[in-house]
């Protein structure tokens, strides 16, 4: 699947695919600046698929975090390629082959495009975020999931909603990719949380008509995540309500919520 953003010079051409159990791998190239990159790299041998199928030519890995199903062809494709990987500075130390460090506030120029890094921990302490304001388009590694969030694996629940208030604040019509095919059940539990909710009732048939053609659920926007994802909802008297934390702090509610989650 090839989609585009676009502004008047250059384009940033999108290749979404499925790859391990459930990840997403993504390429991104600006044909004009002869640059690629893969986001994350959980299987060389997917990337490198990709690769021949597009026609385009790696030239870097933009790293989220860690975790190896993100990490694992790091190595075989930096070696096949000759690749600069960028990635998170907190956790440099664990991403394979990294040459660039990166964390918030920073701005990576990758061709023709700015990437602005996003301080995103929770998942793991270092995670970053990589989002890229004129094609309009944003990599969220596993902070933000399609109607979910990501486990809290290394930080707390305050530090998980501090981050995804950071990517709630972007514009609302910025396009996400996520690091995993979570969503149909996501939007199961999201319908236990907040029913009442009519376009996240919505938006579950949509996800149910798209995963039974065997169609990802990616690209979704900030926007749509605004309006249906219960995880960034903490101020939402249904949910409030149904949960009897009715004007808690916004953080407490979201760790209620995620809570609920791992049990389920
Ligand atoms: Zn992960
Ligand atoms: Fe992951």
């Amino acid at each position: 699947m090839i989609t585009k953003g676009s502004r008047a010079m250059a384009k940033l051409d999108i290749y979404l695919f499925s790859c391990l159990s459930d990840n997403f791998g993504v390429l991104i190239h600006d044909d004009a600046a002869g640059v690629t990159a893969s986001i994350d790299a959980p299987d060389a041998a997917a990337v490198r698929a990709a690769l021949a199928k597009t026609g385009w030519k790696l030239t870097h890995i933009l790293t989220t975090h860690h975790h190896a199903d993100h990490v694992d062809g790091n190595l075989e494709l930096k070696n096949e390629t000759k690749c600069l990987i960028v990635g998170p500075k907190g956790e440099a130390d664990k991403i394979p082959g990294i040459d660039i460090k990166v964390g918030g506030g920073d701005m990576y120029q990758l061709g023709s495009f700015e990437a602005k890094v996003l301080d995103t921990p929770g998942h793991t302490l270092g995670h970053i975020s990589y989002w890229f304001p004129e094609a309009k388009v944003a990599f969220v590694g596993d902070t933000l999931f399609a109607l979910g969030c990501g486990r809290i694996l290394e930080g707390d629940p305050n530090m998980m909603w501090d981050s995804l208030q950071r990517l709630a604040a972007l514009p609302p019509e910025t396009a996400f990719y996520c690091g995993h095919e979570y969503t149909q059940a996501n939007a199961r539990f999201n319908l236990t949380i907040e029913p009442g909710n009519a376009a996240l009732v919505a938006r579950s048939k949509e996800i149910d008509a798209l995963r039974s053609a065997g169609k990802p659920t990616l690209p979704s926007t900030i926007g749509a995540e605004l309006a249906t994802n219960v995880f960034l909802r903490a101020q939402s008297p249904e949910i409030q309500t149904r949960l009897a934390m009715l004007d808690e702090q916004d953080w407490k509610v979201f760790a209620e919520i995620r809570a609920r989650k791992n049990r389920g």
